[in-house]
């Protein structure tokens, strides 16, 4: 397995024998696969609505697919391999409402990479071994570990958006263009002609669905919280490396910023608490702080 989706990944650089959370690799095995799936969804639904062709069972799939990978939320393997089963329906659905819309309007069908006609085997073990296929550390082999790192910064950015969507689903609140924007989203994620300089946009592009998710859960209620946590920090000390956990600093400065914004613009400080607190406390070891010292500014 390979697996470094969040700070407490193994010595601050990925968890390869056992999750530190519990993960085991067959299910670090079959959450790949069943984002491998929710890709091929996304690859038909997000060209089913450019042609104002809409699918809410395979919207809805996404969303969950999604949320389901988040750390924590369902380690359980037949529960990942009924979802991944599932996936293939809602995919062959929504491909032939896009077929026969192409077909109307006089076009052929685009010709769309492999994840597209993807079809899971029987058993567990063979989906794990399919799961294995799709990993990050085969794709890394494949793509270079630049652009693999920066398609998973930008799958866990969709994964956080998809927990607050899920969870919108559920109060019975749902939002067409945020569905378009999350297929729109994976449809790119399942290229590989990513460049580096487009996966960042994509990356800074992801952080703004946040906030449209968020309005999507206020829309529903006059009453409700939200946690917010960065985990960069912690991951960025556990790996004593300095020069991420200064931008993690930043970067947390700059989410803080954006919250503030919303709350100044949706209903003001009247009717808001926010609470900024530290998780925990963290040692962290300069083993060279004369090097430090040299390449400081002078006052
Ligand atoms: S989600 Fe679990 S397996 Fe993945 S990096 Fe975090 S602790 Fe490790």
């Amino acid at each position: 397995m390979y697996c470094y989706q969040c700070e407490q990944t193994a010595k601050g650089v990925a968890c390869t024998k056992a999750g530190v959370c519990g993960k085991k690799p067959e299910t670090a095995a079959l959450q790949d696969l069943l984002i491998h799936m929710a890709k091929s969804v996304s690859m038909y639904a997000h060209r089913a609505r450019a042609l104002d062709v809409i699918d809410r069972e395979a919207d809805v799939f996404v969303i969950e697919a999604l949320f389901t990978t988040v750390t924590n939320v369902n380690f359980d393997p037949e529960r990942l391999a009924g979802l991944i089963r599932k996936g293939v329906g809602v995919r062959d659905n929504v491909r032939g409402l896009y077929e026969d819309a192409v077909r109307k309007d006089g076009g052929t069908p685009d010709e769309l990479p492999d994840a597209a006609t993807f079809q899971p085997e029987g058993d567990l073990d063979a989906l794990t071994a399919q799961g294995e296929q799709v990993s990050i550390e085969r794709r890394q082999t494949d793509l270079g570990s630049d652009i693999v790192g920066l398609q998973e910064l930008m799958l866990y950015g969709l994964k956080g958006a998809a927990a607050y969507v899920d969870h919108a689903i559920v109060l019975g609140v749902e939002d067409d263009e945020l569905y378009a924007t999350f297929h729109k989203a994976m449809n790119y994620l399942a290229r590989k002609d990513a460049s580096a300089e487009e996966l960042l946009e994509w990356c800074l592009w992801t952080g703004e669905i946040n906030m449209r998710a968020m309005e999507v859960l206020d829309s529903r209620s006059d009453r409700w919280w939200l946690m917010v946590e960065s985990g960069d920090v912690d991951w960025a000390s556990h790996s004593n490396n300095i020069d991420n956990a200064i931008g993690a600093v930043h970067s947390g400065d700059d989410a803080f910023e954006g919250v503030v914004k919303w709350i100044e613009e949706n209903g003001g400080w009247e009717d808001t608490a926010l609470f900024l607190t530290s998780d925990h406390g963290h040692y962290f070891q300069l083993t060279q702080p004369e090097a430090l010292a040299k390449t400081a500014p002078t006052p």
